[in-house]
């Protein structure tokens, strides 16, 4: 059978034709721009394939996941202009006249990589993206994690220390949340705009104190037995090392777990299918929502 996969983000939106990530027929990507445009633009792209049992949508947020909600499919109260309260999984499947899954961003690329990549064979792991924002999902004891609505890793709250680092952050709901303190969009904002590429070693240990002390918080809640980590700004080659470091510094030994005696080398990974995780885990989401 073929699926469909969108991993809609908020800059650009790819979409892909297939199986799994041996079985790519046809993957396009294109700009966000306007609601409207950019769902019809999704939508000729599998009506002209044909081919496409369901469509699996990994969005960014926050989205309306609950089932029987009647706002359900929607993308809920994102700051981003044109956006908030926008009908996307309704209106894909009504011009498709296909099933339409939807999830997060960040679960899509979980369920891809627990499929596919650095999460086989482990049923209660973290996927979380460091890009322009901060997004976090994954599953806990093999099931996607959902709830009140989903999880929400950028927003919370770490500690914040002004005399070291006075910048406010840039949530606009927040702050110095963690998004607000270490998303690719507070580097450009706090450093300047080649932040993101800059080797200076000061401002990659300032990013990986606050990644760290958000993973931290995450292992103490969650405990997954292991932490996939991606997005544009985890590309920086010092800052995962750096981090790594960080998180064991920060636990002080207290959690007794064998992937904490080895440098959490095989703990703290990148994802395994690189930029494609979210993209190849809407296939994924499509085809478990044929499945149930
Ligand atoms: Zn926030």
């Amino acid at each position: 059978m073929t699926y469909g996969g969108i991993e809609a983000g908020g800059t650009k939106w790819v979409c892909a034709i297939g199986g799994g990530p041996d079985d790519l027929r046809d993957i396009v990507t294109f700009p966000t721009t306007t609601p409207a445009q950019t769902i019809a633009r999704a939508a000729e792209f599998f009506a002209n394939d044909g081919s496409v049992a369901a469509v699996g949508i990994g969005s960014f947020g926050p989205i309306d996941i609950r089932p029987g909600s009647r706002t359900w499919g929607h993308i809920t109260t994102t700051p981003k202009p044109g956006w908030a309260h926008t009908d996307v999984a309704p209106s894909l499947a009504k011009a498709l006249d296909l099933p339409v899954a939807f999830d997060t961003d960040v679960n899509a690329a979980a369920l891809g990589e627990h499929r596919w990549g650095a999460a086989r064979g482990i049923d209660t792991f973290c996927y979380i993206t460091v890009g322009t924002g901060i997004g976090g999902g994954g599953m806990s004891n093999g099931r996607l994690m959902h709830g009140l609505l989903h999880p929400e890793f950028g927003h919370m709250r770490v500690p914040h220390d002004r005399r070291r680092d006075p910048f406010d952050g840039i949530c606009p709901y927040h702050g110095d949340c963690l998004e607000g303190l270490a998303s690719g969009e507070a580097i450009r904002a706090r450093w300047g705009l080649a932040g993101e590429e800059s080797v200076d070693e000061h401002i990659w240990h300032v990013e990986a104190e606050y990644l760290a002390l958000g993973l931290v918080n995450v292992i103490c809640v969650l405990s997954p037995e292991r932490i996939v980590i991606g997005g544009g700004v985890m590309k920086q080659p010092q800052l995962l090392p750096l981090v790594r470091k960080r998180v064991t510094e920060l636990l002080a030994g207290y959690i007794d777990a064998l992937p904490f005696d080895r440098n959490l080398d095989d703990y703290l990974v990148p994802p395994a299918l690189g930029d494609r995780s979210g993209v190849i885990g809407s296939l994924e989401l499509a085809r478990n929502y044929l499945a149930l």
